[in-house]
C-alpha cells in the first residue's frame, strides 16, 4: 500500500495491551454512559497503527482502512442506549467495513468528553486559549474560565471562527458584554440553564435546539452553537496521539467533516 510512508510504520502491540492503555488514561468504569466504552468491535489481535475519528461512520472506516490501520478508536462508537439493536442497515455496512479489513474499533464517549488532558473540553479550551477556572456538572462536564478582558458576542464569535474552521450560530443576549465563559462540546445545549446557574454571561457547545434561543434570550446570556464535529474533532486526536505514544506505535487522524 502507497500509504506505508515511515511515519506510520510503528512497533506492534496486543489488541489487549491497547485497550488496557485507553482504559488505564480515561478510566471508563467512573462513568454511566450511553454506550458501551472500550472495545466495541474485534478485529486482529496484533496493532501496528491505530487511526482515530469523531465518529465511526462508514467514510472514517474506509479512512482508517485505506491507512492500513489495525484499530480505530473514536467518540462516537456504536451500541447506543435505545437504539435498534438489529444489525440491519448501514449499521451492519460499517460493521461489516470493520470486519472485511480485521480493524479493530474502540470507542470513547463521555470518558473522553470529561479528561482533564486529552479530552473534548480540555482541548478545547487549549484550541480557543481560554484558561480553566472550574469543572461543575455532573460528571465535571461542564467547564468554566474567564476571559482576559471583556468580549462581545462579535468578537468571541469572530475568535471562534478563527479557531474552529467555522462561523458559529450566536443568539440571545448579543449586545451584552462577555467575560465568565463555559463550554461543554457536542449537544451539550441543554447544559445552558446549568451554565446561567454558575454565572456564565455566554455558552459555548456544538448543536443548538430551538428552545436554546429563548432560554438564552430570556436570561440574558449568549449561546454560540460552534458544531458538534468543530468542537470535538480534537479530543480523539490528542487521545491517539498520547496512546500511540506511549505504546509506540503509529497514529493518523481521519477526518470526515461535518457541517453539523
Ligand atoms: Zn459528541
Amino acid at each position: 500500500m502507497k500509504t506505508a510512508d515511515k511515519d506510520l510504520r510503528g512497533k506492534a502491540v496486543s489488541r489487549n495491551a491497547l485497550g488496557q492503555a485507553f482504559d488505564e488514561l480515561l478510566e471508563p468504569g467512573r462513568f454511566d454512559d450511553y454506550c458501551p466504552n472500550g472495545l466495541q468491535v474485534e478485529g486482529r489481535a496484533q496493532v501496528r497503527r491505530l487511526s482515530s475519528a469523531v465518529t465511526a461512520s462508514a467514510a472514517a472506516i474506509r479512512g482508517a482502512a485505506a491507512l492500513g490501520a489495525d484499530a480505530l478508536v473514536v467518540h462516537h462508537g456504536f451500541f447506543w442506549k435505545g437504539e435498534d439493536p438489529c444489525l440491519t442497515g448501514t449499521r451492519i455496512q460499517r460493521i461489516r467495513l470493520l470486519i472485511e479489513h480485521g480493524i479493530n474499533l474502540f470507542a470513547y464517549h463521555l470518558p473522553l468528553d470529561a479528561h482533564p488532558d486529552v479530552g473534548n473540553n480540555a482541548c478545547l479550551a487549549r484550541v480557543l486559549d481560554w484558561a480553566v477556572d472550574e469543572r461543575v456538572g455532573t460528571n465535571g462536564l461542564l467547564w468554566m474560565g474567564r476571559l482576559a478582558r471583556d468580549a462581545t458576542a462579535a468578537s468571541l464569535g469572530a475568535h471562534l471562527r478563527r479557531r474552529l474552521g467555522r462561523a458559529p450560530l450566536a443568539v440571545g443576549a448579543l449586545e451584552r458584554p462577555i467575560r465568565r465563559v463555559a463550554w461543554c462540546t457536542g449537544a451539550a445545549q441543554d447544559l445552558l440553564e446549568e451554565a446561567i446557574a454558575h454565572g456564565a454571561d455566554a455558552f459555548v457547545s456544538g448543536e443548538i435546539s430551538e428552545r436554546t434561543t429563548h432560554l438564552a434570550r430570556e436570561a440574558g446570556v449568549v449561546y454560540f452553537a460552534a458544531g458538534h464535529h468543530a468542537t470535538e474533532r480534537h479530543g480523539v486526536q490528542a487521545l491517539g496521539e498520547a496512546v500511540a505514544a506511549r505504546l509506540g506505535i503509529a497514529h493518523r487522524f481521519v477526518e470526515d467533516d461535518n457541517p453539523v
